[in-house]
Order: C-alpha cells, then structure tokens, then sequence
C-alpha cells in the first residue's frame, strides 16, 4: 500500500505569503525562504519555487543565486529528490490575490491526496481540487523534492499582508490534512465523489508589440475563479475601454489577476471541470 509516513510541512517559499510564514514559524513547520520573509518580497534574486528541477539541484555553480543555494541545503535537508530517503509527501502553503478560495494543487493522482482531498472538500466549503499533473524530475517546485504533494493556494490576500480569518482556515485545513494522513496510513478514508478543475493552459494580457499589457483582467471576470467562462463573455477591458470577449471553449479560470504573475506573462490559469468517483 501507499503508505504516507514522513510529512513535510513547509510555508514561506515565497516570502511575502504570510499565511505560510506565520504558520510555519508557529508550528514550527520549514520556513523554506526565510531571506525573502525577512525582507517581504517574493523572492531575493530569483524564484525559489522554480529552483527544484533534478538538473538544478545538480548542477555545479549557483549563478551567484541565494534560493538556488538555498534549494539545494532544502534538498539535502529534506533527503533528497528523487532518492527512497526523500520524504512521501510535502504540503506547501501558498496565498494568491486571487479568490481562489483553498485550492488544494495536486500534481500527482497519488490515491493518498485524491482520498485525503475528497474528505477535505466534503468537510470545507471553500476547498476546491486543482490538478496540475507534473512531471517530477524536471519539475521546478519544492513539493517535487517528494514522492508526492499538495500544494495549497489560499486567497484572495494581498502579499505582504495578513487576513485571520484566511490564516485560521488554512491552519484548520492543514491539522486536518494531517489527521486524515494517519486515516489513510490505518486503511479509514471512505470513498466518495469528488470535483476536479484540471488545468488545461495559462494565458496571458493582450500586449502591444513592445510587449506591454493594452488590457486588464475584466470586471466582470474579477473574482469569478472557478466560473464558467463561455464564448462571447468578457474576459479583458482595454486601456481604450474596449471589451475583449472570449472565443475559445468553455472553460473556468483560475488565478484570474494573480498578482506575482504579471511578471510570468500569466493573466490567469484555465482549467477544465470533473465530476470523479474514486
Ligand atoms: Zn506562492
């Protein structure tokens, strides 16, 4: 069986998120980029949520880069991606500025995180499960560094700020994550239904041929992550005020106007909606 026995629990991979950093320093979970905590920004000289790539971890020479360097120690600390002595699992906390709600990210269909999960959004309102299927040697993200892992999205909150009422859903959510681990570990998780967005591709502003954003997220679409987006509806507003209307196929965004994107050339995610039964 798929036994889950060594859980990491991490937060503060970007260090302006600070459900994750608070809740990391509280319980004392990893705090995985302390440096960028310290200052309040995402990161200090590069991404450390795209530094976990096998490739990466392994290579000589750290381009003068703190989280390259601090993603290898988390490797090492850890036990190694790809190794038997790598954890089974890591949770790593997020927050967006969208409303995403808690989005729970698998990027394996693991049955552990599937059963785990389906609980999770019986038991809470605001839950939702995204899948983003993952290559994983090749794989950029801390929870890569495990067999498998989830990573959670909670929003809408302003990086750099707090919001307690998110703080104490997400540390809910996560006892309780860790409760239905040991279910799963004793054979005591029910079977039930679930739903899943699984995400089809992101997509970006319209730009100009520079390169800058002519249009922003539309009102109308602000705030609806996880809603229908059909042809002809609003997607973008214009600088001239001009409405841009969707044309492609029926779909629910997520991440619609996440703000750390706008430097990754994403307006937001789509995904596609599932009905599943385990
Ligand atoms: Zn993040």
């Amino acid at each position: 069986m798929n036994s889950v026995k060594k859980t990491v629990i991490c937060g503060g991979t970007h260090g302006d998120e600070l459900t994750g950093v608070y809740l990391a320093k509280k319980h004392g979970w990893l705090l995985a980029n302390p440096a960028a905590a310290a200052v309040r920004r995402r990161y200090v000289d590069r991404d450390l949520n795209r530094c976990f790539a096998l490739s990466e971890l392994n290579a000589t020479g750290t381009g003068n880069s703190l989280e390259l360097a601090r993603a290898r120690e988390i490797n090492e600390l850890l036990g190694k991606k790809g190794s038997e002595t790598a954890p089974d699992l890591i949770l790593d906390i997020h927050n967006t500025t969208a409303n995403m709600g808690i989005t729970l990210i698998l990027s394996s269909e693991h049955p552990a995180l599937l059963q785990i999960s389906a609980v999770l959004a019986k038991e809470f309102s605001n839950i939702r499960i995204y899948m983003q299927k993952e290559s994983r040697d090749e794989s950029p993200y801390i929870g890569t560094i495990a067999k498998t892992d989830v990573c959670i999205e909670a929003g809408p909150q302003p990086h750099g700020t707090l919001s307690a009422e998110l703080f104490f859903d997400v540390e809910r959510v996560v006892l309780r994550f860790l409760e239905l681990v040991e279910a799963w570990n004793n054979g005591n998780l029910p079977k039930r239904e679930f739903e899943t967005f699984t995400e089809m591709r992101n997509i970006d502003y319209p730009r100009d041929e520079q390169g800058n954003i002519t249009a922003m997220v539309h009102p109308a679409l602000q705030g609806k992550d996880f809603c229908e987006l059909k042809a002809g509806m609003p997607i973008f507003l214009g600088f001239d005020g001009k409405e841009i209307l969707w044309q492609g196929e029926t779909c629910y965004p997520a991440f619609i106007n996440e703000a750390a994107y706008y430097e990754k050339g994403i307006a937001m995610s789509l995904t596609r909606y599932n009905k599943c039964v385990l």
